[in-house]
């Protein structure tokens, strides 16, 4: 007979990603490693929820007491309406990736934002603050990228995105949350201004799976002064991250914004400092 998991116990608290598909996702191992390396009495789980059965999800992530929770692809909007609470940063992307639950209210915030930014600190040695920005993509990571520029305190931020008035839509917004620019660009444009700006972030999903092979841009554009920060991520870079390396460039792929957007809502989650380097390792080791 199997022997039961070691470690969990009457008393183990349950935190839970529900997205449809999720069982590629790297979250269960990097949360179990991180609470299993502070001695948590925690254990977190993925639940494939089709959008249908989304309500009753996350009414039950309350009526179990479930401590929290991550939403990924394709809930991140769908489930703001269900929740008790949601924090202004959520609203403004319009996209909730972390639940606490307060005494059974579900409150919910978007840790993609900090993610980025931690994950920009990380790889530049210093913040975006004052840097002249060329993002490409506008649907709910474009979103999270833009409010993080604009929160950070960016130079400019020019947007280029496939359907032109979702770029309009989101600078729209964005000229609400602070006194950044943003400016619409076509692909066209986006490509002149690779000798005027210094970050260039891949927050479409070019790239991903199948596609590791494209690029959103054509790579002759980038140089040594950008740090080139693609979102998507894999077993290996994809080729705008490679082709950035190659062209002396800092090649960020997108596991890093998911190892700081994971503690984070490992702090909210447990009050303690993430255990960085632990789930670092979980997500660097494929
Ligand atoms: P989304 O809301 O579905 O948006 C997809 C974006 O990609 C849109 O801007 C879309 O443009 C664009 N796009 C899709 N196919 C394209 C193509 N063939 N050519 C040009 N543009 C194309 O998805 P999302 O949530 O923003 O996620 C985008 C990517 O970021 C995904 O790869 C996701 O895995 C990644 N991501 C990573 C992290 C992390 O922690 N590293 C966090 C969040 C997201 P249109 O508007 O024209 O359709």
């Amino acid at each position: 007979m199997a022997e039961p998991r070691s470690g969990i116990r009457g008393t183990t608290g349950v935190l839970a990603i529900l997205g449809h598909p999720v069982g590629h996702s790297r979250s269960p191992q990097i949360h179990n490693a991180a609470f299993a390396a502070q001695g948590l009495d925690l254990v977190y789980v993925a639940h494939d929820v089709p959008p249908a059965l989304l309500p009753p999800a996350v009414a039950g992530l309350r009526a179990l007491g479930v401590r929290g929770a991550n939403i990924t692809v394709p809930h991140k909007q769908a489930v703001i309406p269900l929740l008790d609470d949601v924090d202004d940063l959520a609203r403004r992307v319009g996209a909730v990736n972390t639940i606490v639950n307060r005494d059974s209210r579900l409150w919910g915030t978007n840790t993609d934002v900090s993610g980025f930014l931690g994950a920009v600190e990380h790889a530049w040695g210093r913040s975006p603050s004052g840097a002249r920005c060329l993002v490409l993509g506008a649907g709910g990571a474009g979103r999270a990228v833009v409010a993080a520029l604009v929160g950070a305190g960016a130079d400019r931020v020019y947007l280029y995105n496939r359907t032109p008035e979702r770029a309009l839509d989101l600078c729209r917004a964005a000229a609400g949350w602070g006194a950044v620019p943003c400016r619409t660009v076509s692909l066209e444009e986006a490509v002149q201004l690779g000798p005027e700006v210094e970050l260039i972030v891949n927050a479409t999903s070019v790239g991903l799976g199948e596609g590791v092979k494209e690029t959103p841009i054509p790579v002759d554009m980038v140089t040594r002064r950008h740090l080139v920060m693609d979102l998507v991520y894999g077993a290996e870079p994809t080729s705008l991250v490679a082709a950035a390396r190659k062209r002396g460039a800092i090649g960020l792929d997108g596991r890093e914004m998911l190892v700081r957007q994971a503690a984070a809502a490992y702090e909210l989650w447990t009050g303690r400092k993430a255990p960085i380097d632990v789930m670092r390792d979980q997500v660097m080791r494929g």
